[in-house]
């Protein structure tokens, strides 16, 4: 599936190799994120940084001295695909900022739809934004006298934030690691070998520094690592919020090897291709993934109908992303190059063709006619959630409604675009049954159009009317 992903972070406290960490770590969440990547580090009186448009290994290149000038026990770091704000280096993060009480690097995983009120409100008062993303909202919230002086300004501040945030916070002195009351995005910490901490979006990044897991952050708690160790409060009570854990990061977004909200991706999307074996079978002689994020679901596939598993295509880990005229042909090309088809596993056989998810289908329409030129002759596809219809206001760039394939087509005219023999998708239902947490945990909203979070304007209109009373409150 093609679609913009959102944003990786990791940090590290107390390791004295914690920027060369860091590199590894954001590395190894590089899925989440390749437009921009950044490091800030501390050497427990002053924050530097560094940031740069493209890929990890663009932004610190071996022997270029980057990395070694932001050598310092403590460290925070952030891969970039943009959600709000343009692709614009000044939108790279960390976000370094200097206020009243000193530097604050921050980096954050989400979208707050609150942001745009905020903003108004702020430059209404005249503030200067230096940035087009949501994230420089959180600095100016926090550098407001009114709120800097607070006991606990960053829940304070959080308090103020509508949608989903993980964040991470550089102090001179500390990290903070946060997440939003509904934990919508993943957020997780880890102890290092030497005694360091560290906090992460996936633990595959835990694992690519060879750090212990020891768990998530919880919806609505801050951590803190400093001098003392790690600690631990709450800015808002806990279990006052239902969670939202935005499921699509278990279809899509995290690593195989990562475990988020309270398991193994690979684990769960093994369940999910089981659970569409059962929902939708198909009479076949091979089971092919549309790798990656199409292979647990299709091995959980073959597993539970008893059909050969093979790999039909291959995919070029070179490529990064192609910025080419985005004509339909060069789309195409740009689909070819990425993956490539094995003609001598799926010549000649009908075909089940397992992916997490269908956007735009013309990318999958693309692979489908590059099967059936290989020889393919009959073509299943089989999708591991149900059809996409909604869009995302927490952190998913998908396309416009009008763009989606879902969009006013019923099945079977989703399988004439796609030119496939029988289309199946697991249901809401299903996918939902394949997680170890409850149901009412997770959003489901670019499926079933409920926000768990209200983005009308009748909340908007009331947000801003709080907000305004707090402004006002504050002033006084
Ligand atoms: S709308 Fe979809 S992609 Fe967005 S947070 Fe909810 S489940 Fe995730």
């Amino acid at each position: 599936m093609s679609k913009k992903e959102e944003c990786g972070l990791f940090g590290i406290y107390g390791d004295r190799q914690a920027a060369q960490k860091t590199y590894y770590g954001l590395f190894s969440l590089q899925h989440r994120g390749q437009e921009s990547a950044g490091i800030a580090s501390s050497n427990g009186d002053f924050i530097q940084c560094h940031t740069g448009m493209g890929q990890v290994n663009r932004v610190f290149r071996a022997g270029d001295g980057k990395l070694e000038r932001l050598k310092n026990p403590v460290a925070i770091g952030h891969v970039r695909y943009s959600t709000t704000g343009s692709s614009n280096i000044i939108n790279s993060q960390p976000f370094l900022a200097e206020y009243s009480r000193g530097q604050v690097a921050i980096a954050h995983n989400g979208n707050l739809i609150n942001a745009s009120l905020l903003r108004d409100e702020y430059e209404a008062y005249g503030s200067i934004f230096k940035s087009t993303s949501d994230t420089e909202i959180i600095a100016h919230l926090l550098a407001k006298p009114s709120h800097a002086s607070k006991a606990d300004p960053i829940g304070h501040v959080l308090n103020h934030l509508q949608g989903a945030y993980s964040l991470l916070f550089l102090f001179p002195d500390r990290i903070e690691a946060a997440r939003d009351p509904y934990g919508i995005r993943p957020l997780c910490i880890g102890r290092t070998k030497e005694g360091g901490w560290v906090a992460a979006s996936e633990s595959c990044a835990l694992d690519a520094i060879d750090s212990e897991f020891i768990r998530e952050v919880e919806p609505g708690e801050i951590v803190t690592f400093d001098k003392s160790g790690m600690s631990s409060r709450f800015f808002v009570t806990p279990g006052q919020v239902k969670p939202a854990h935005c499921i699509f990061e278990h279809v899509y977004f995290s690593k195989q090897n990562s475990r988020i909200f309270g398991e193994n991706v690979h684990e769960f999307r093994k369940r999910t291709g089981m659970q569409l074996a059962m929902e939708h079978p198909a009479d076949a002689d091979v089971v092919i993934p549309v790798p990656d994020s199409g292979t647990s679901a299709a091995v959980g596939f073959a597993a539970q109908s008893g059909i050969a598993f093979d790999m039909g295509f291959v995919r070029s880990h070179y490529v990064g992303r192609t910025f080419i005229a985005p004509s339909q042909d060069m789309r195409e090309l740009s689909v070819r190059l990425k993956l490539a088809v094995i003609e001598e596993a799926v010549n000649g056989k009908r075909i089940v063709v397992v992916d997490d998810s269908i956007v735009r289908g013309t990318t999958t329409r693309g692979k489908i006619r590059a099967l059936r030129k290989a020889g393919a002759k009959e073509i299943h596809m089989r999708v591991c959630c149900p059809p996409i219809r909604f869009p995302c206001f927490y952190g998913v760039d998908f396309p416009t409604k009008e763009e989606l394939l879902a969009n006013g087509r019923n099945i079977e005219q989703i399988g004439d675009f796609l030119e496939v023999d029988s289309v199946g998708y697991l249901s809401l239902a299903e996918l939902l049954s394949c997680a170890s947490l409850p149901a009412d945990h997770f959003c489901t909203a670019c499926w079933s159009g409920k926000y768990r979070i209200a983005i009308d304007s009748i909340v908007n209109k009331f947000a801003l009317e709080r907000y305004q009373m707090n402004f006002f409150d504050d002033l006084e």
